[in-house]
């Protein structure tokens, strides 16, 4: 068994490690949390840092040459994550765009498609959200009931869509809605691009437990989508669906770095706290997990790198990083006492663990929750009855 990565993905870390060192702000590569007056601003330093990083060609490395990638492969782009992390760079913000748009429309999209699309995502100078999850159609999203009705040569669009990420500055989303509603729950689904800034459309933040405002509930009132903007088949969106929602699993090199960076922060409280020795045993514990979901993410890439299928297993990253996560900010928590209700200056790492605290409680939740991944593991990998 071979656990080394290329001589070509190494060459392309150094580099990368290189730039990396050269541009990531300093307060960021701190470690401690990095404050924005409001959201609006955090936003448009991210779009520029994606666009700085997009300049050098390192955003979508992965991606064909003839979409504005490097055509490096599914190890460069593993390697690129990992190395974000560690280098504590801010996020590449228009992620919606580069992990889940960009695959959908290369494999479903057309040609005109793809050449108006894709390489605006990369440099993000278009942002895109996910209009999948409705009030009543989260996990069980075939039960979603926005209508996409044909009128000439537009779709006229009236539904509701919830916790839609960025939504309040995305230029365009990912829609599925219902264009016939005679047919069976997956089947009279249709996929299709939609202008954000369309009339008839109504964006409305949700505050959410960390006190931003990152996901929106979405109103679409008699929205016209040019037919030109379907993505495949009319009444095929369900199979697009499936791509899209399989790139949100599958490898996860960036919360793996993460993590290990976590538990990092977890021994140094570990050691400055008095034991009451269940700290000692849940510090060992985290070690030992973060070790297991590096092996997860070597295996999953090993079939990636074969050009394999994910496959269901990939539910099993998904829900073994997410509770890992949770288990581990738990001990955090622990380590730090009453000093995690700090807030300002005087909180430990400028609030970052506890705000990492709280925003880690949705892992279980997003990209499909944990009862999900064990119904999908139950059903899929090991053939026990539904
Ligand atoms: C931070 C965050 C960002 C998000 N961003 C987006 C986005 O950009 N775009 C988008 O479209 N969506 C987004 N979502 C929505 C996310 O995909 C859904 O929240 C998720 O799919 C769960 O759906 P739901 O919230 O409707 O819960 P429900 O499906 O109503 O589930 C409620 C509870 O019932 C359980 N449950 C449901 N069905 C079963 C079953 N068959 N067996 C056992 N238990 C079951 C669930 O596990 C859960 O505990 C986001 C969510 C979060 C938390």
């Amino acid at each position: 068994m071979d656990l080394t990565f290329s001589p070509a993905a190494e060459e392309l870390r150094a580099e990368l490690r290189a730039w990396l060192a050269d541009n990531v702000p300093r307060a960021f590569a701190s470690g401690d949390a990095v404050e924005f007056p409001s959201l609006d601003e955090e936003f448009a330093f991210l779009q520029a840092w994606q666009g700085r990083l997009a300049r050098d060609r390192w955003v979508g490395v992965h991606w064909p040459h003839a979409y504005g990638g490097r055509g490096a492969g599914v190890e460069a782009n593993y390697i690129f994550q990992e190395e974000m992390a560690r280098a504590r760079a801010p996020e590449v913000i228009n992620r919606i765009g580069v992990n889940l748009v960009g695959p959908s429309l290369m494999h479903h999209g057309t040609e005109e498609q793809k050449q108006r699309y894709l390489a605006r995502i990369l440099s993000c100078e278009d942002v895109w959200c996910q209009l999948f999850s409705e009030p009543g159609a989260g996990s069980d999203l075939t039960a979603l009931r926005t209508v996409a009705v044909r009128d000439g040569d537009v779709y006229r669009v009236t539904g509701q869509k919830v916790w839609t990420s960025w939504a309040q500055y995305a230029h365009y989303g990912i829609l599925i809605a219902r264009t016939d509603p005679t047919a069976s729950k997956a089947r009279g689904i249709s996929y299709m691009i939609v202008d954000m800034r369309s009339p008839g459309i109504d964006v409305r933040p949700l505050r959410q437990l960390t006190g931003s405002s990152e996901f929106n509930e979405v109103f679409l009132d008699d929205v016209r989508v040019p037919v030109a903007n379907l993505v495949g088949a009319e009444g095929k969106g369900w199979e697009i669906a499936q791509t899209t929602l399989a790139h949100e699993r599958g490898t996860a090199p960036r919360q793996l770095v993460i993590h290990r960076t976590l538990l990092e922060d977890l021994v140094r409280l570990a050691r400055a706290s008095a034991d009451d020795g269940s700290l000692r045993q849940g510090v060992a514990a985290a070690a030992i997990e973060v070790e297991i979901a590096k092996l997860n993410n070597w295996r999953t890439l090993t079939r990636l790198v074969r050009g394999e299928p994910l496959g269901p297993e990939s539910s099993f990253i998904k829900l073994y990083w997410s509770e890992m996560s949770q288990r581990m900010h738990d001990t955090v928590m622990r380590a730090l006492g009453p000093r995690a209700a700090l807030v300002g200056h005087d909180a430990p790492a400028r609030g970052r663990l506890a705000d990492s605290y709280l925003y880690y409680r949705a892992a279980s939740i997003f990209a499909g929750t944990s009862e999900v991944q064990r119904n999908i593991i139950a059903q899929r990998v090991l053939g026990l009855p539904r």
